[in-house]
C-alpha cells in the first residue's frame, strides 16, 4: 500500500539528491582539508542501514559545533533517501495522514504533516531557541 505512485517518488528523490548534494557542498566547504577526507570517506561507504551509528557518530566527530545543524539536516535527508521506497514513507510520524507531496518535495525529510509540525513545533519552541 504504497501512499505515492513512482513518478511522484522520484519527484522527491530528485529534491532529495538535490538538497542532499548541496548540503553536502556546504559542509565540506566548512571543513579543513584533513577533515573533508574523512567526511569524503564517509560518504563513500554511507549506504546500508547497518551501518546508521557508525555514520552518525562519524560524522559528530568530523563536525565541528557550527556544522552540526547541516550535519543534522544531511542526515535527515540520508534517513529520507533510505526510507524512501518503504510503503509507510511519507506517513504523517504523529497522525499517520499522508504527507502532501508538495512539502514532501520542499522537505523530503519531513515527518510530519504540516498541523502536527505546527504542533510539534509550539511544543518543542524553548528546546529548539535553547540551543541558538
Ligand atoms: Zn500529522
Amino acid at each position: 500500500m504504497s501512499t505515492y505512485s513512482k513518478q511522484q517518488l522520484q519527484v522527491v528523490r530528485d529534491a532529495l539528491d538535490r538538497q542532499r548534494g548541496a548540503l553536502a557542498e556546504y559542509i565540506r566547504a566548512g571543513l579543513s582539508e584533513s577533515e573533508q577526507n574523512q567526511f569524503a570517506a564517509i560518504l563513500g561507504h554511507s549506504a546500508g542501514d547497518s551501518s546508521d551509528e557508525a555514520l552518525a557518530s562519524s560524522l559528530a566527530d568530523v563536525a565541528s559545533a557550527r556544522l552540526d545543524i547541516e550535519v543534522n539536516q544531511w542526515r535527515e535527508l540520508e534517513a529520507a533517501a533510505r526510507h524512501l521506497d518503504s510503503p509507510e514513507f511519507g506517513a504523517c510520524q504523529d497522525c499517520g495522514i499522508a504527507i502532501p507531496l508538495a512539502r514532501l518535495t520542499a522537505n523530503p525529510a519531513a515527518l510530519r504533516c504540516v498541523a502536527c509540525q505546527d504542533d510539534y513545533d509550539k511544543t518543542h519552541v524553548s528546546q529548539q531557541h535553547g540551543s541558538l
